[in-house]
């Protein structure tokens, strides 16, 4: 079951555009700076179990739902014309990415909020209004995964976050 519902968010987000490499791509702009010695293997491992979450299936699959039905026009007014939109005050779609960054702490609610100012690569792509595509709440997403699985990295390996002097000296 849960296997099932990791190679469908894998599918979905694969059908909106997002591949693993756009996702391990945000996680380096995030960590490049911080942890020394970031692998692609440790990064991919990271987003993979981040994916297995169950917060982060249901995420992706309401978020892109959502997404498609509002590209189709089928949402009831003014939900409908709100999220085609993507209107600045609506806020729903920040609010379902927190249920992807709270799971590593606070430090996922920062990366968040950074990577969703610069918006960095597929971050970019997604937020192109000219597409005709509607992407309210995948942007947030995808920025959600990319943060929670940069403070997943922080927490776990905190042996390779170069100011850490305390841990480096017992190594
Ligand atoms: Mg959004």
């Amino acid at each position: 079951m849960q296997e099932h519902f990791y190679d469908q968010t894998i599918a979905l987000l694969k059908s909106r555009g997002v591949t693993k490499k756009d996702l391990v791509d945000l996680v380096i702009f995030l960590q490049k700076d911080y942890i020394k010695d970031l692998s692609e293997p440790m990064i991919n491992e990271s987003i993979d179990l981040v994916l297995k979450k169950r917060e982060v299936q249901n995420a992706v699959m309401t978020g892109i739902q959502l997404d498609v039905l509002s590209e189709e026009g089928k949402l009831f007014a003014p939900l409908q014309e709100i999220i085609a939109r993507d209107e600045g005050l609506y806020g729903i779609d920040e609010i379902m990415a927190f249920s992807i960054t709270n799971l590593y702490g606070s430090i996922g609610f920062t990366n968040y909020g950074y990577i969703d100012k610069v918006k960095p690569g597929i971050l970019a792509i997604l937020n192109d209004k000219s597409t005709g595509k509607v992407n309210t709440f995948l942007d947030d997403i995808v920025g959600a995964i990319a943060a929670a699985t940069a403070s997943r990295l922080a927490h776990t390996n905190p042996q390779l976050e170069d100011d850490n002097i305390y841990i480096n000296e017992e190594v």
